[in-house]
């Protein structure tokens, strides 16, 4: 039976540094939130990112934008920010109402005040291996991998989805450590080769958003399971694995809710600091 990797007990262990990290900065740090509109995944989201901004003595202003503001008004708001010397990092909450493009307003955020990470000056780092700004979900994925040891040195890692705010750049940062890396898409299923692939995997990483998609048998016994999806499913949620039959096989599973989801916010947080120094 798989050992949980539980996000928020690594990540209780991961603030105290981070707390340890801002202090020792000597000032107050700045976190600049925009929400365009009202939306209660988004909502639920700014408060926890609130809290936990709180709970390590940063603070958290948010910027609350009706939902017909424009592009041009938001890059406004966002160059405020950016010339406001008080601010260390700026997010824009998701989603973005339709007659904005995130990914155009993205790109407005000064590369050392994009605390998400995703700024092409900070995605470009990564390949390097220079980054100090990582995007926030592949940033907990290393943590949680990083937590227990695995020497990723030549294992077999697959990662299952290949978004750019997860799967690219995960896949870069585990290249870095030396895995053999392969990444699957829908190109992968369409091809009928998801299952091949992920029975070769020593370490699986998915981030797709379709419940149930790797069945529990694929797993290959001991493989280290980390699940990044997060699914709806009759009032519950749920990860991409069938977590019962591959938590018979894995040696290390994620739970969904509590394993990656918690650690994202800390990831936040961790950026804020390291944008702060970047700034000194
Ligand atoms: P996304 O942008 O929709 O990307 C999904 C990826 O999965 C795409 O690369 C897509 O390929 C691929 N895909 C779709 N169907 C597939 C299939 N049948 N087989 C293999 N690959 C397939 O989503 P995302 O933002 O990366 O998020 C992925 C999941 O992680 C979602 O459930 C999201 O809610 C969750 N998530 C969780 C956290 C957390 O903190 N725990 C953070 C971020 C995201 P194509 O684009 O080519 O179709």
């Amino acid at each position: 039976m798989a050992k949980l990797l539980e996000g928020k007990p690594l990540a209780e262990k991961i603030k105290e540094g981070i707390k340890q990290d801002a202090l020792s900065l000597k000032k107050k740090l700045v976190l600049a939130s925009i929400q365009v509109g009202e939306n209660a995944g988004a909502s639920a989201y700014v408060k926890s990112q609130q809290k936990v901004a709180e709970s390590l003595g940063i603070e958290y202003r948010l910027d609350k934008l009706p939902p017909d503001t424009s592009e041009k008004s938001l890059i406004e708001s966002v160059q405020k920010l950016n010339s406001d010397k008080s601010v260390n990092g700026i997010i824009i909450q998701m989603p973005l109402p339709p007659q904005i493009d995130y990914k155009k307003i993205s790109q407005f955020i000064l590369a050392e005040k994009d605390i998400e990470g995703m700024h092409p000056a900070n995605i470009g780092k990564i390949v390097f291996g220079k980054a100090k700004i990582l995007p926030c979900t592949p940033a907990a994925v290393m943590e949680l991998l990083n937590s227990i040891g695995v020497d990723l040195y030549g294992k077999e890692v697959v990662v299952v989805g290949h978004s750019e705010i997860v799967g690219k750049p995960l896949a870069l940062l585990l290249l870095d450590k030396f895995a053999t890396v392969t990444v699957c898409h829908i190109g992968t299923s369409k091809a009928g080769k998801l299952e091949e692939h992920v029975r070769k995997a020593e370490v699986l990483i998915v981030a797709v958003g379709k419940a149930g998609l790797i069945k529990g048998e694929w797993i290959k016994e001991g493989a280290i399971v980390i699940d990044v999806g997060i699914n709806r499913v009759a009032d519950k949620i749920v990860g991409d694995v069938e977590f019962e039959t591959a938590e018979k096989r894995a040696s290390y599973i994620t739970p969904v809710p509590g394993g990656v989801g918690p650690l994202t916010v800390t990831m936040l947080m961790r950026n804020l600091v390291e944008a702060a120094k970047l700034q000194l």
